[in-house]
């Protein structure tokens, strides 16, 4: 399944919920977290609905790729310059929330708010 009708992140994918977009190419959609936890916090998801990395198989190895090296390139962009965080959480033991995967982006001056 590319897409779960329920998910709130394939709706935001499609234009269903707002979001503050701040990259979008064919495979990929980056946005800023709704209730950051650092001056700079977005999420990179995929477009297709993939769960978690336990889902993940060879055939996304590109797209995880893609995900990690458009992370800096963000980053900078948003004026993260001296560091940032890269966290995916998996699964109920990993404080996974929403169930489509995304890669969380964290940096800009301390003290954050988490993290
Ligand atoms: P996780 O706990 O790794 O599943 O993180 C889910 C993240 O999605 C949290 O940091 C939420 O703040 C964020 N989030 C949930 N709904 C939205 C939304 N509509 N727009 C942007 N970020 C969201
Ligand atoms: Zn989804």
């Amino acid at each position: 399944m590319s897409h779960d009708p329920n998910c709130i992140f394939c709706k935001i994918i499609e234009g269903k919920i707002p979001s503050r977009k701040l990259y979008e190419d064919d495979d990929l959609l980056a946005f800023h977290d709704i209730s950051p936890w650092a001056p700079v916090h977005f999420l990179i998801v995929p477009k297709i609905h993939v769960v978690s990395l336990y889902d993940v198989s060879a055939e996304h190895q590109a797209l995880l790729g893609k995900m990690l090296s458009l992370a800096p390139e963000l980053a900078r962009q948003e004026g993260a310059l001296n560091g940032f965080r890269c966290v995916i959480n998996n699964g109920q033991d990993g404080g996974q929330e929403v169930s489509h995967l995304h890669l969380h982006v964290m940096g800009g001056a301390r003290p954050w708010a988490r993290g």
